[in-house]
């Protein structure tokens, strides 16, 4: 009887381990359970804060510098990524000879450039200027537009942008989302969200009307110079004794 046999079975190639996936935190997002354990705002609370805000700082201006709807959309574009005294640095001149879509395309997209080479991302800036003011020109008759989807549609310019247009340029009631207003809606609990349209929105729903006009610069003023990212100011602050962040230093 022939012997059978067995060819040894291949040998498996070692499986590498996963390397386990680093946790990185996004700096200003909260955690789930941060979220669930935070105490819902009652409606007096959120009046008294506003009412603070209001008495300290009636009329609260933004820093990003313009003299007409336009320079206000074209800074907006130019402070994605940068800092308002950034863009203001570069926009004082600019503003001088190009404060209307068509100065701005007569000043053409390489002249641009020169203006706004201290701020970020700013050869992509300079496209997207150049192709608003000629989309402004051409299907808005030179005016920005006043609508959401209309402003959303303007190269270079997203939900941010058209929240701080409407705003300020057209008094509307919208809320402008960046960094601070994000970090500020988390932290005192009156607007969780991870995303800055949640924040958004949920500080659309708990502010009253009538705080709405100037809220978003209350709310990025105290970002900005209370609520500090790293070290909160909370010893001086206005609203620490509402605030609901587990870590506030009061
Ligand atoms: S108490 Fe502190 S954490 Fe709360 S809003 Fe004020 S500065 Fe920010």
């Amino acid at each position: 009887m022939a012997k059978i046999t067995r060819k040894p079975a291949p040998r498996k190639a070692p499986v590498p381990k996963k390397k386990a996936k680093a946790v990185v935190a996004k700096p200003n997002a909260p955690a789930k359970k941060t979220l669930k354990a935070i105490k819902h705002w009652t409606p007096a609370e959120v009046h008294e804060v506003f009412s603070r805000f209001r008495k300290a700082n009636p009329e609260p201006k933004g820093e990003l510098e313009h003299v007409n709807p336009f320079t206000l959309l074209v800074a907006v574009v130019l402070s994605a990524q940068a800092t308002d005294a950034g863009v203001n640095k570069a926009t004082r001149a600019l503003f001088e000879v190009a404060d209307t879509p068509q100065k701005m395309l007569d000043l053409g997209e390489e002249s641009l450039r020169e203006y706004i080479k201290t701020i970020g991302l700013y050869r992509t800036k300079a496209r997207n200027v150049i192709a608003l003011s000629a989309k402004v020109l051409s299907e808005f008759g030179g005016e920005v537009p006043r609508t959401r989807a209309e402003i959303e549609s303007l190269p270079g310019a997203g939900r941010k942008t058209a929240n701080v247009v409407l705003n300020m340029a057209f008094g509307e009631h919208t809320m402008a989302v960046d960094t601070h207003v994000f970090r500020v809606g988390n932290r005192t609990g009156l607007a969780p969200g991870k995303t800055p349209l949640e924040v958004e929105l949920g500080l659309e729903k708990v502010i009253p009307a009538e705080f709405m006009l100037h809220a978003h610069h209350w709310l990025i003023l105290h970002g900005r110079y209370t609520c500090l990212a790293r070290k909160p100011r909370c010893e001086v602050c206005l609203i620490n004794d509402l605030c609901r962040w587990p870590e506030k230093t009061v």
